[in-house]
């Protein structure tokens, strides 16, 4: 082969090199693209699904704060609480005070005369300011 000609065999396999290494570097640069596409993407998903969790959690919040009640709502008489807004109650005032649950008192069976609470068992004479607490005899 003469020299122009294996020079001219040289160049083309360069530019084949090159038109190689650009196909390379491109196809590497598709695949790097096509992963960030799908990160992307992911991000995006799962953006989307906090979003609905915070929504879904700010309707809870919002649904309990209705629930819930305030001290400044209660009138105590009797070691009961009784709700100043809808004049609900009996509540008991150890769940109250002690969890902000109100829990309505229910009337005792074996001694209709008082108000036994069924989470905690505090037990309140209707009538009285004196409290048994907590019930020993059934349990
Ligand atoms: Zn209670």
């Amino acid at each position: 082969m003469d020299p122009i000609t294996t020079a001219g065999a040289a160049l083309a396999a360069i530019k084949g090199a090159i038109k190689l290494a650009k196909d390379v570097k491109e196809s590497v640069i598709i695949e790097k693209m096509n992963d960030a596409y799908e990160k992307v993407l992911t991000v995006v998903e799962e953006k989307a699904e906090l979003q609905q969790k915070v929504r879904d959690l700010q309707q809870k919040v919002s649904d309990l704060e209705k629930q819930t009640t305030t001290a400044d709502d209660l009138d105590f008489k009797d070691e009961m609480y009784f709700k100043k807004s809808d004049k609900l109650g009996p509540y008991c005032t150890v769940c109250f005070d002690t969890k902000k649950l109100l829990v309505r008192l229910h009337l005792w069976s074996p001694r209709e005369h008082c108000f036994e609470c069924p989470s905690c068992k505090k037990i309140v004479p209707r009538q009285s300011a004196q409290v048994i607490y907590p019930r020993q005899d059934s349990y």
